[in-house]
């Protein structure tokens, strides 16, 4: 194992866990060990949880002016440190040098933000009758969790932690079983940047350990990125607990294809879409909806595919299991009638035998009701549909359940902003394969793809993090004034 034995990480410290569980990491790039993670319990996290609020009253009373200090030294450690974190990265998860350090660069722009935030969380002030004055200022909630998923092991952490703590709140941060080390490494640097112990805590596990975060009666507010299926648990069991919750699921993202779109472009943006970070990114393409004549693009997209490579341009999936998933759909589309115009089943890479890779995999001729085309199949796999017409191609992206990005292809800008306005997700593009907004912007889908009001990041989530409390003043106890004159 080369990490060892991991622990909980409580008030500065490391900290073992009660529980008799744990869970073995291999890494998906060769199968090689890596470390060992306890599956927490209840009591471990009440202790994380009592670290917590033992230290929200003196962070929260910190000016945010000096809270964000913090994490201006916390960008130059993720600077500093850019290579050892883009392994670290691509080690837990599988994902190329490139692409790991994509990731670390996206968290250095979360982070810019977060120290932007006193810029954008002044509050409000008005004189609403003679002499009276009502003002608002955003608040710290308290103690806050952030619950994430395996395929960005250290962005998706970056869209909470900055944030939320910037503000004021301190948190209990739960990381994906599957890549529980970048987390780990984030804290320190945290911590050498000068973010005082109990601020943030990590507590390791899986089921388990979400639901007594759900349930704990000292926790205020719940953040999940994650599958759907549990979106919508996290949401109901914590919201059913009276806290408040933003749940972000899974996804099924429809590029929309027109004849007029430029070949080059639009086959080499759908197959970065479809095969980036081997197709595990919620914001990937998974169909491809081809309205009207538009073989000489997919011939292209094919030509495109094929130079994405498993074990060097292609990163591995997460575990063998996964594999076996993706390998699957691409035999069901296919016994359903589908056409199979590039096959990535039984990918493996010379000297890499123990690693999970499925090759790049484009279908064409999937009809509306396979499998392929309704569910999320988080692998490096496209599914064409072929339809006469814009309005055909809105309808299939309109009835799936889904809604996190949608995208189109063409040089109308009529008819973009047709299918623009149309298109039911939350984050749309226009000749952009993986419309992620960036910073101010905020990240959020729609329908199945998000439980809860506003948004993950930017500033939309000032408001999930922050409450407001409204003060009325007359500052002359003796005028005659009140608040009605
Ligand atoms: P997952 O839902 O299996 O796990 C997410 C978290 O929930 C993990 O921390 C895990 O420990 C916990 N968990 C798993 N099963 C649970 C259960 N039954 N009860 C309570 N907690 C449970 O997701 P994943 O496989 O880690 O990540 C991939 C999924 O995340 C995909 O569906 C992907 O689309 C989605 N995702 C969405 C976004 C977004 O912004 N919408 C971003 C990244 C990933």
């Amino acid at each position: 194992m080369k990490y060892g034995k991991l622990s909980n990480y409580i008030n500065g410290k490391n900290v073992a866990s009660t529980s008799q569980r744990s869970l073995a990491i291999n890494s998906p790039l060769d199968g090689n060990s890596l470390a060992e993670i306890p599956l927490s319990n209840y009591s471990d996290l009440d202790v994380a949880v009592k670290a917590a609020q033992d230290a929200f009253p003196a962070w929260s009373n910190t000016p945010i002016k000096e809270r964000v200090q913090v994490f201006f030294k916390y960008k130059y450690l993720l600077e500093k440190h850019m290579d050892e974190l883009t392994k670290l990265v691509s080690e837990e998860n599988g994902k190329t040098y490139g692409e790991a350090k994509a990731e670390i660069e996206k968290s250095i722009e979360l982070t810019e933000f977060a120290t932007s935030l006193p810029q954008l969380v002044q509050g409000e002030l008005l004189e609403v009758s003679k002499g009276v004055e009502c003002r608002i200022e955003k608040h710290a909630i308290g103690v806050v969790a952030s619950i994430v998923p395996f395929n960005f092991p250290s962005m998706v952490p970056n869209w909470t932690i900055p944030n939320a703590i910037a503000l004021g709140n301190c948190m209990i941060l739960k990381p994906s079983e599957m890549v529980p080390i970048s987390s780990l490494r984030l804290v320190e640097l945290l911590k050498e940047a000068g973010l005082p112990d109990g601020v943030l805590n990590i507590v390791h596990g899986d089921k388990e350990i979400v639901e007594a975060i759900c349930d704990h009666p000292g926790i205020e507010a719940v953040s999940f990125v994650g599958s759907t299926k549990v979106a919508q648990i996290v949401y109901q069991r914590a919201t059913h607990n009276l806290k408040r919750c933003v749940a972000l699921g899974g996804a099924k993202n429809h590029l929309i294809v027109l004849p007029d779109a430029n070949p080059q472009m639009t086959a080499s943006n759908v197959a970065a879409s479809m095969s980036g970070c081997a197709g595990q990114r919620c914001m990937a393409a998974s169909a491809m909806v081809a309205v009207g004549e538009v073989d000489h693009i997919i011939e292209k997209l094919v030509e495109e595919s094929k130079k994405i490579v498993p074990g060097d341009n292609l990163g591995a999936v997460i575990t063998k299991a996964a594999k076996e998933r993706i390998e699957r759909y691409i035999s069901q589309a296919e016994a359903d009638g589908a056409k199979i115009l590039l096959d990535g089943r039984n990918c493996v890479v010379a000297g890499k035998e123990n690693g999970t890779y499925v090759g790049p995999t484009v279908i064409d001729y999937v009809t509306p009701e396979m499998s392929v085309a309704r569910e999320e199949i988080f692998g490096p796999v496209i599914s064409i549909m072929r339809v006469h017409t814009v309005d055909d191609a809105l309808d299939i992206e309109n009835k799936n359940p889904y809604g996190n990005a949608a995208s189109v292809f063409t040089q109308s800008g009529g008819a973009a902003k047709y299918i623009a306005d149309r298109a039911s997700a939350g984050m749309i593009g226009v000749n952009i394969g993986v419309p992620v907004p960036r910073e101010p912007f905020s990240f959020g889908g729609w329908n199945d793809s998000k439980f809860g009001v506003g948004d993950i990041t930017g500033k939309s989530s000032i408001e999930f993090w922050t409450k407001p409390k409204k003060t009325t003043i007359k500052w002359d106890a003796q005028a005659k004034t009140n608040w009605m004159s």
